[in-house]
């Protein structure tokens, strides 16, 4: 079997976490959320989760080189041989260039499109299981008893970085860092844009669908 190695790319906000998720389910191949690594630095207290925090709180990119260290490690992993999903990374020219430079080739590239005003109401009410890391919203997508995971029972809380201003700059740092990766895979001819805005279950559909499976 060909290794399927796919990229989910989007602003903050628009799915990518809980998409991968089924996706891992579906595909059988490990979701790799750089986001996710590097909270789990952080509450290991790490050197590299340490040095990582005050960007992650300011809503600011992590440096390359942090990152990559990150996920060179992760990728290696044996459950990684037949492919995974990146969530998160790459977030800049400089990191797809990494990947490209050790040949790494990403087969698909789904990119997730939401509107900013939707992205802030998402963000704003989001709640991460501190656990497994499943997403819920206050409104939209509750949790069945407040505060407790639906998956796992753990502890739900709101990420220091889904609050107000914090969104603001995350968004800025999109636009300005992560969106040119769109042409960027796209003139390789690897990306299909599938809209994000609508029902989680319309939303897993199109993504299949991108995949060609
Ligand atoms: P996320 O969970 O993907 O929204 O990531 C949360 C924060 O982790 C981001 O705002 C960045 O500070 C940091 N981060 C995650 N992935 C990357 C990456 N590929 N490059 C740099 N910083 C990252």
């Amino acid at each position: 079997m060909k290794a399927k190695r796919l990229i989910l790319l989007g602003p903050p906000g628009a799915g990518k976490g809980t998409q991968s998720q089924r996706l891992v389910d579906e595909l059988g191949i490990p979701q790799v959320s750089t986001g996710d690594l590097l909270r789990a630095g952080r509450k290991a207290g790490t050197d590299l989760g340490n040095q990582a925090k005050a960007y992650m709180d300011a809503g600011k990119l992590v440096p390359d080189s942090l990152v990559l260290a990150l996920v060179e490690e992760r990728l290696g992993e044996k459950d990684a041989r037949e492919g995974y999903i990146l969530d998160g990374f790459p977030r800049n020219e400089a990191q797809a260039k990494a990947l490209a430079d050790r040949s790494i080739e990403i087969e698909r590239v789904v990119n997730l499109a939401v509107p900013d005003e939707e992205l802030v109401r998402r963000l704003s009410g989001r709640r991460v299981c501190r656990d497994c890391g499943a997403s819920f919203h206050v409104d939209f997508h509750p949790t069945k008893v407040e505060g407790t995971c639906d998956r796992c029972g753990g502890e739900t809380y709101q990420r220091k970085d889904d609050t107000a201003e914090v969104i603001q700059s995350r968004l800025g740092v999109y636009g300005e860092q992560t969106q040119p990766l769109i042409a960027y895979y796209g003139e390789r001819g690897v990306l299909r844009t599938v809209d994000g805005t609508g029902e989680m279950e319309a939303v897993y559909r199109a993504i299949l669908e991108a995949l060609e499976l």
